[in-house]
């Protein structure tokens, strides 16, 4: 199955190119604030997912291209990230560690968009920004103290993510949680739709050329021991998405480009890049 938000909080079922609207289904109003449509859905989604195939069966759809598609989440309750979870990447980097040694970070909620939103890149002069296009998790059923046989069972589903960042010293959070610099989408695959979330190949272009190209074999800490190493600190919560790393490759992106994320078996979006007025503080300024 295949669920996405769109035009202000609404909440859809995907089906080819077309979309089935299942708003109704949760018991929030349309456009409630703050939106946690898909957040209640994910975490009542075993009461509602017979509803949910019959309203996909029974109701009448809308072209997807005539909707306007949103984060699927974008409201959880935390946004994790695994850095330098690829070999070839952490070397790239010149990293001296690597996820399955350092452990994770967050990002602010708040810098999470949208496959119809652009990429705002900050006033900030000097520093290159960077993509990193990276498979996102969300979890389905929450925990704390999750084991490594249980870990997958713990997960919804899955879409693209680009962990945007601005290179530098700065405190980690602050270079990567501008807003706009966490697209999420198209929408969420459920995890019984992906053959092997072990076996994905990934790839990002920037105006059409290839800069980033991958297999999910190749993560250091895989899927079931980012959720082990995650809900070992805190308590996971249905909607809480994870960021699993970006493979070799990363690079700047500049005002006027467009940028594609696909991953097999999870889909595709393309955003352009625009320069935003707002950004630069003393901590961008301070060599
Ligand atoms: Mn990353």
């Amino acid at each position: 199955m295949k669920l996405a938000s769109f035009d202000r909080g609404r909440l859809g079922v995907v089906h080819d190119d077309r979309i089935i609207e299942i708003s109704d289904l949760v018991p929030l109003p349309a456009g409630f604030w703050p939106p946690v449509g898909m957040v209640k859905l994910i975490a009542e989604f075993a009461t509602l997912k017979p509803r949910i195939e019959d309203a996909a069966s029974t109701r009448k759809s809308v072209p997807l291209a005539s909707v306007r598609l949103e984060a699927p989440v974008q409201w959880p309750n935390k946004l994790i990230a695994y850095p330098a979870n690829y070999h070839a990447h952490a070397l790239e980097m010149r990293s001296t560690y690597r996820a399955n040694t350092r452990g994770f970070f967050l990002k602010a909620n708040s810098c999470i968009s949208g496959p119809a939103d652009p990429i705002v890149l900050p006033a900030i002069k000097g520093p290159e920004i960077h993509h990193e296009c990276e498979l996102a998790i969300f979890i389905g059923r929450g925990g704390r103290g999750i084991s490594l046989t249980d870990a997958m069972d713990h997960i919804f589903g899955y879409a693209c993510l680009m962990d945007m960042t601005v290179r530098g010293e700065q405190e980690r959070v602050m270079r990567k949680s501008f807003d706009t610099f966490c697209p999420i989408g198209p929408y969420i695959v459920t995890a019984d739709e992906i053959s092997d979330p072990a076996n994905l190949d990934l790839q990002l272009t920037v105006n059409g050329a290839v800069k980033q190209k991958a297999n999910t074999n190749d993560l250091i800490l895989d899927i079931p021991n980012m959720i082990v190493m995650a809900s070992s600190v805190m308590t996971l919560y249905p909607g809480d998405i994870i960021a699993t790393g970006t493979p070799e490759g990363v690079g700047p992106l500049a005002a006027g480009d467009e940028v594609t994320i696909r991953i097999a078996e999870v889909g595709a979006m393309t955003l352009p890049v625009v320069q935003g007025a707002i950004g630069d503080n003393l901590a961008f300024q301070t060599k």
